[in-house]
């Protein structure tokens, strides 16, 4: 349930408000609307029978939120949420890129990567150093040193860096290395690492997992959410369907569902969405054309031999190119006033 304050509620309007939730033992929680304070109830909403709230001073009324996730809905904050990291805005006027590769194979690859990543003008570094990988033989990451690598790259470029923790004792050492912790499409419904990871306040990137559906995964969002942690990016990176020719099935339509569902930020993965780096110019350009906050793509300073993923893998001229043409896209967008999105 959220409770809409009309625009002249006082302070002790609200407090008022705050109070009569906690007296029946649930949460409130603030936030600000466009024009008027919104206090969202979180818990078991059948627990407000007892209590008139539309009947306090101050309350406009109030919204019952039909999804089984609250924290995560557009229903219970309507606005946009832009998560500003260090000055670099996810979910703002200009969609942001990560890029790099799949793995952080040794210090020069990265090192490597991270000047390309640089210098085409994206914002995060990405790359695994703990690698969920489908067979147990194949690379897993280098794991701290990997982690080390990446801050060396940081601190040389400038960069931002997104790297995938995949269990529970990986937390602590991610979280210092990285500004965003990813949650890869595997571990999207592993629920006690979701938990975990709320409770660091750090933001946190969420993929969609190989066979999620909207629901389960902006219900995954809501496990890290419900921790205490709001900043959460949603990342569409293609899902299992029948066909074979792809790897996955880029789910473009998730971007303007999500919009509708959420206030969470959204960026698309075309690398793991396709499973080839010829689809990526293309997936990038329509992601952006459909309203996405950014994009995350692997590049390799060698693609042929990456250790991991070299064949969704951008080379740098590439990887220049399909950056040259999203800038391009999306100031046509900004400046033509063509925003795709219908909330
Ligand atoms: C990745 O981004 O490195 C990755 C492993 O992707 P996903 O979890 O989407 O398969
Ligand atoms: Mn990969």
């Amino acid at each position: 349930m959220v409770i809409i304050m009309n625009p002249e509620a006082t302070a002790e309007n609200i407090s008022e408000v705050i109070r009569t939730i906690e007296g029946v033992g649930l949460e409130a929680k603030i936030m600000e609307g466009a024009q008027q304070k919104i206090v969202g109830v979180i818990g078991d909403k059948t627990r407000m029978a007892s209590v008139a709230i539309d009947a306090l001073p101050g309350v406009d009324h109030s919204v019952s939120i039909s999804k089984s996730y609250k924290l995560a809905s557009r229903e219970f904050h309507p606005q946009s949420t832009i998560i500003n990291i260090d000055g670099v805005k996810i979910g703002g006027e200009t969609p942001v890129v990560m890029a790099g590769p799949c793995a952080v194979e040794s210090r020069k690859q990265i090192l490597e990567a991270a000047e390309i990543i640089k210098e085409g003008g994206a914002q995060f570094l990405r790359g695994g150093a703990y690698k969920p990988r489908t067979s147990p033989y194949s690379f897993q990451g280098l794991e701290i040193e990997g982690l080390k690598y990446l801050a060396e790259a940081r601190e040389k470029t400038g960069l931002k860096i997104v790297t995938e923790v995949t269990t529970v004792e990986g937390i602590d050492p991610v979280a210092e290395y990285s500004d965003v912790m990813q949650i890869g499409a595997r571990n999207m419904q592993n629920f006690g690492l979701l938990k975990e990871v709320g409770k660091r306040g750090k933001p946190v990137m969420l993929k969609r997992g190989l066979a999620a559906t909207i629901d389960e995964w902006l219900n995954a969002a809501e496990y890290i959410m419900n921790e205490g942690t709001q900043d959460v990016i949603l990342c569409e990176r293609g899902i299992r369907t029948y066909e074979t020719y792809t790897r996955n099935t880029l789910d473009m339509s998730a971007v303007a569902a999500v919009k509708h569902l959420s206030h969470l930020p959204i960026v698309v993965d075309p690398s793991h969405g396709t499973g080839k780096w010829r689809m990526i110019k293309p997936m990038a350009f329509a992601a952006i054309a459909a309203g996405a906050d950014g994009l995350m793509m692997e590049v390799h300073p060698n693609p042929a031999r990456a250790l991991s993923d070299g064949s969704q893998s951008l080379t740098a001229e590439n990887y220049r190119e399909v950056m040259a043409g999203v800038k391009k896209l999306a100031k046509f967008i900004h400046d033509e006033n063509l925003n795709p999105i219908v909330y």
